[in-house]
């Protein structure tokens, strides 16, 4: 596993560098913005840990550009609390947010959490034994590959971001059950998360808009009002 820790307090970064490669990660370290999408294209981290505050090019456009190459699990570090919200506004994508000051140890069980996410690849059947059938979902033209971690609309490769595709593995796995933010934070994010909700509508949000999808009138990831999600039959 490797991390990218993009933070321009050179201890900070030292420190949680260290933290990541006593979990047993390969930790690069950077202290700049454009220095850090170049690493994030050479070192093709798992995990990123990012300062939104950063010389030459902030937190938010490193996230942007580092999301069009990559599907790394992203952490947003912030100086105040209330910077979330405006996070979570401005659909940057990343996975998490952590506000400063914050514990390592924090930080790591989070990241380590993000990493147990249930992958859905493997469906257990009531006996609790491993089924492998039929580890492709259709619904209608969309094709969900749960063991490839592949989807296909119209028959061409939709690229997800991994947090985008264990939403839609986890809808897709009950596709008649009506899923509230909290059910789906459980599923993709763990139930140990703590943060905003409504984390999962800027990540379903993507989602749509990558499935071609219109939130009045959506085919795939339909809005049951006043609980939260489900999936669509595709018709
Ligand atoms: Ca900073």
């Amino acid at each position: 596993m490797r991390a990218l820790v993009v933070e321009d307090e050179a201890p900070l970064a030292e420190l949680i560098g260290s933290y990541f490669e006593r979990d047993g990660f390969e930790a690069s370290i950077c202290h700049d913005g454009l220095q850090a999408v170049a690493l994030a294209r050479d070192v093709d981290p798992d995990v990123v840990v990012l300062d939104l505050g950063l010389p030459s090019l902030d937190g938010i456009e490193v996230c942007r550009q580092i999301r069009t190459f990559s599907d790394a699990y992203v952490v947003m570090l912030t100086a105040r609390s209330e910077e979330i919200d405006t996070l979570i506004g401005l659909s940057v994508g990343a996975d998490d947010y952590l506000t400063k000051p914050f514990s390592p140890r924090e930080l790591m069980a989070r990241v380590q959490a993000m990493l147990r996410r249930p992958r859905h690849s493997r469906e257990r059947t009531d006996s609790g034994a491993v089924d492998h059938g039929a580890p492709v979902r259709t619904f209608g033209a969309l094709s969900i590959d749960t063991s490839g971690r592949d989807v296909w609309l119209d028959g061409e490769a939709v690229a997800l971001t991994r947090t985008e595709f264990d939403l839609l593995s986890a809808l897709s796995a009950r596709p008649r059950m009506a899923f509230s933010r909290r059910q789906l934070i459980d599923d993709v994010w763990g139930p140990s998360w703590v943060g905003d909700e409504h984390l999962v509508d800027v990540h379903i949000g993507h989602l749509r808009r990558k499935l071609g999808d219109d939130a009045a009138d959506s085919l795939y990831v339909r809005t049951v009002r006043g609980v939260g999600y489900r999936m669509g039959t595709g018709t």
